[in-house]
C-alpha cells in the first residue's frame, strides 16, 4: 500500500527530554532510590515499560498531591512534563524527596503566565482537558476560587465570572487548535473584556497542520498513539473534522485491521508527541507490506501480513 509518512509525527523536545532525563538518572548511582515517576513519563506505555525494564517505578492512577504519599521517605521523585502544581512541589520538599522536574519549558510558561495574572488580581479561564494532569498542575496556581475549567464549548455559556475583576483565559498545551479557536472565541463574545492567552505548543500545531493537509491526498490517516495522550486523540480529531477524512488511532502494530484498508489505496501515517518512534516505524512497515487487493470479499480477509 502506497504509504505516507507525515512530518513533523512523534516525539517532541518536550517529550525527548523528559526521558533522557529520566534514563539518566537510571545511570547515575548517586541518585537517591528508587526513583519514582509521578504520572506516567508520558502517556505512551511502551515508554513507561521501557522505564520500568530500567528500574524506575511509575506511579499512576490518582493525582500528583494523592501519589506523593506513595513515595517513602529518601526516595526521588520525578515530575513529568506536563508539569505539576505548587502544592506537588510544597509537599515533595516538606517529605524532604530528592525532586527531578522535567516538565517541558512551554507548560512552565504557561504556569508562570497565570502566576502573574493572578498575582495582578484576574480571575482565570483554563482551557483544557478534564482529568489529564496538565490542567491539575496549572490550574493549581491560582487558588481554587479564581480558577475555572472550560472543556467545551457549550461551558461557555453557563460560566459564571466575576464582572468586577479583570480575566484571562489560558489554554492547555496540547489541544485542537481549531476547537481551541471555538471556544476562545465564544468567550470572548461573552466576555470582550477578556484577555486570551492561546498556549497550544508549536509541537503541537505543527504536527496537527501537517495531518490536516497531508489528509487531502490519502484515503485514510492512521495516528499512532496511546488511548491516554490527549495530543494523539486530537490528531484523530483533526484529520477527521478538519480535513474530512477518516482517521483512526492505533497504539502499536498489533490493533492494525485489514478490514479497515478495503478500497484504500493511499494512507497517511502520524504519531502523537509521546509515541516512540519504533512503534511508528513498526506500523509503517506492516502498512507498507500490506497489498488492500489481497483483501477476499467483504466480510472475509483473506490476507495474512
Ligand atoms: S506536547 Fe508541547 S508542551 Fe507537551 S511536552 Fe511536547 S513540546 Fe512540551
Amino acid at each position: 500500500m502506497d504509504v505516507v509518512k507525515i512530518t513533523p509525527r512523534g516525539y517532541c523536545y518536550g517529550v525527548v527530554d523528559a526521558l533522557t532525563m529520566a534514563k539518566r538518572l537510571a545511570q547515575d548511582p548517586s541518585v537517591p532510590r528508587p526513583i519514582y515517576v509521578l504520572g506516567q513519563i508520558v502517556h505512551n506505555r511502551h515508554a513507561v515499560d521501557e522505564l520500568s525494564r530500567l528500574g524506575i517505578i511509575t506511579l499512576d492512577g490518582k493525582s500528583r498531591v494523592e501519589l506523593l504519599d506513595e513515595v517513602p521517605p529518601g526516595a526521588s521523585v520525578v515530575f513529568t512534563a506536563h508539569g505539576v502544581s505548587p502544592a506537588v512541589r510544597e509537599k515533595a520538599q516538606a517529605r524532604g524527596l530528592t525532586v527531578y522536574d522535567a516538565t517541558c519549558p512551554d507548560v512552565t510558561k504557561t504556569h508562570q503566565l497565570i502566576r502573574q495574572k493572578v498575582a495582578q488580581g484576574y480571575q482565570i479561564l483554563y482551557v483544557g482537558t478534564p482529568g489529564h494532569p496538565e490542567p491539575e498542575g496549572a490550574m493549581g496556581e491560582a487558588p481554587a476560587e479564581r480558577v475555572v475549567l472550560v472543556s467545551q464549548i457549550e461551558d461557555v455559556a453557563s460560566l459564571r465570572v466575576d464582572v468586577e475583576a479583570p480575566l484571562a483565559v489560558v489554554t492547555q498545551t496540547t489541544l485542537s487548535q481549531w476547537d481551541t479557536a471555538a471556544i476562545l472565541k465564544a468567550i470572548q463574545q461573552r466576555f470582550p473584556q477578556a484577555e486570551i492567552y492561546n498556549e497550544i505548543c508549536l509541537a503541537t500545531q505543527q504536527r496537527q497542520e501537517a495531518a490536516v493537509a497531508a489528509a487531502e491526498d490519502v484515503d485514510l490517516v492512521i495516528v499512532v498513539g496511546d488511548r491516554r495522550s490527549n495530543n494523539s486523540n486530537r490528531l484523530v480529531e483533526v484529520v477527521q473534522t478538519v480535513a474530512g477524512k477518516p482517521a483512526m488511532r492505533v497504539e502499536d502494530v498489533n490493533d492494525l485491521n485489514p478490514e479497515w484498508f478495503r478500497g484504500v489505496r493511499r494512507v497517511g501515517v502520524t504519531a502523537g508527541s509521546s509515541t516512540p518512534s519504533p512503534i511508528t516505524r513498526a506500523v509503517i512497515r506492516w502498512l507498507e507490506a500490506f497489498d488492500p487487493e489481497t483483501l477476499g470479499p467483504e466480510g472475509s480477509v483473506a490476507a495474512k501480513v
